[in-house]
């Protein structure tokens, strides 16, 4: 993740290091999106196919990640 202020590259910190803008409401935003991602695989481990695609679409709406991208890709293909 980058801040979107200054583009710094960030980790786990609620703050950013370089120009101390606010990275807490991006933390949670990434948070959330990572549990729509755990949802999205359980749901696509579980031939839930709608619901996984549900999920991958509020995980990339959240957060576009690589992982993201191909569970949406997935339940795309599988939800049909
Ligand atoms: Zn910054």
């Amino acid at each position: 993740m980058r801040c979107p202020t200054c583009g710094t590259a960030w980790r786990e910190q609620p703050e950013c290091p370089r120009c101390g803008s606010d990275l807490a409401p991006l933390m949670r935003l990434s948070a959330e999106a990572w549990r729509h991602r755990i949802a999205a695989a359980d749901s696509l481990a579980g031939e839930r196919w709608s619901e996984a695609l549900h999920h991958a679409r509020e995980a990339n709406r959240l957060q576009r990640t690589e992982t993201g991208d191909g569970l949406l890709l997935l339940a795309l293909l599988l939800a049909g």
